[in-house]
């Protein structure tokens, strides 16, 4: 069985084509990058709009596939930006009619979570996802993926962007602060922020920026940000990983290409002996893979989906949705 699979939240438009094995016959993705400031979610999704064409064809290109061989089109149902979810979603409309095969909605969040036990063969992790618009530790629990701890306010991914982009740096500036941040010597003490396993990365934000203007050091803030950031989400990591026991922790998202938040989580798996997994690079961003192997693994578990239950979820936790495809 083929599964195609479209990912449209934000910035990303992927199409991935995957088999029931597993194995990954196409992984397409054009980025849209905002001429300045943040995305823009009008102008994301009118890139994806123009980009759809070309890049459907070059999946099914390097999969060596015809339309008439996929067997299921899925597609990132949400959490997302509007306009970006529902051109992804009219296109795996379009497909699905066209082609005549069964539509499945994937919830993004969890994609990113199966992708990486697919790829790493993590089977029961702790999972700390971390992008520029999510920031999550999910734990599968009786049923479904529990979110043990989330940001209050922006995603961490978001917070680095925001703060580059302020000391003049261009996006994505999360890996412009991470080579900053090797330069910096000295720790400026920023405000931390663990509300019980939440987290909030806003007044951080605002602090270090406060202290951009006032001359203080870049490196050395670029250093404390990461320092403090990263100690807050690994901290409340930490905390789901005692309290349910598990054996695994894995990272996820886009900035996990951070060798710094990678090492410090490494560090803290290992003191509780568990084991660390981080999927490739293009695996850890948004995706089309993702969403053709959730949308699989939903669909050999029974989930069927009409047509008309197909509009976009912009607000979908990652705990709403019941995971039939896992043993409780
Ligand atoms: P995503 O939303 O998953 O596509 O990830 C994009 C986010 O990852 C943006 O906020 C980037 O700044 C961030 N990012 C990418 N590379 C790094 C890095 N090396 N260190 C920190 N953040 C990064
Ligand atoms: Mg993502």
């Amino acid at each position: 069985m083929l599964c195609l699979g479209i990912e449209g939240t934000a910035h990303t438009l992927g199409i991935g084509i995957i088999d029931s094995s597993g194995k990954i016959l196409a992984n397409v993705m054009r980025a849209y990058t905002p001429a300045r400031g943040g995305i823009h979610p009008r102008e994301a999704a009118r890139h994806h709009v123009k980009v759809a064409g070309e890049t459907l064809h070059q999946a099914l290109q390097s999969a060596g596939i015809t339309p008439e061989e996929i067997d299921l089109v899925a597609f990132s149902q949400g959490p997302g930006l509007g306009p970006v979810l529902r051109t992804a979603a009219t296109m795996a409309r379009a497909l699905s009619v066209w082609l005549n095969v069964p539509i499945v909605g994937v919830n993004h969040c969890i994609a990113h979570i199966e992708i990486g036990r697919l790829v790493t063969r993590a089977r029961d992790p702790v999972t700390l996802y971390v992008s520029g618009g999510n920031t999550q530790v999910i734990a599968f629990d009786a049923g479904r993926y529990r979110v043990f701890g989330e940001t209050l306010d922006i995603p961490i991914g978001n917070c680095l962007d925001v703060f580059a982009r302020e000391a003049g740096l261009a996006h994505p500036g999360g890996p412009r602060i991470e080579k900053l941040a090797k330069k910096g010597k000295r720790y400026v003490p920023l405000p931390y922020v663990v509300k019980g396993m939440d987290l909030s990365f806003s007044g951080l934000l605002t602090e270090a920026v406060r202290m951009l203007r006032q001359g203080v050091n870049l490196a050395d803030l670029a250093f404390s940000l990461q320092e403090t950031a990263f100690a807050a989400l690994v901290e409340v990591t930490e905390r789901a990983l005692a309290h349910t026991e598990k054996r695994e922790v894995m990272l996820t998202g886009g900035v996990a290409a951070n060798s710094r938040l990678r090492q410090m989580l490494k560090s803290m798996a290992r003191e509780h002996h568990a084991k660390f997994v981080v999927p490739p690079r293009e695996l850890c961003g948004d995706n089309g893979a993702m969403i053709a192997w959730t949308g699989l693994l939903m669909y050999k578990s029974g989930h069927r989906q009409k047509l008309q239950a197909t509009q976009v979820l912009q607000r979908w936790r990652t705990d709403e949705v019941d995971v039939k495809w896992r043993k409780s």
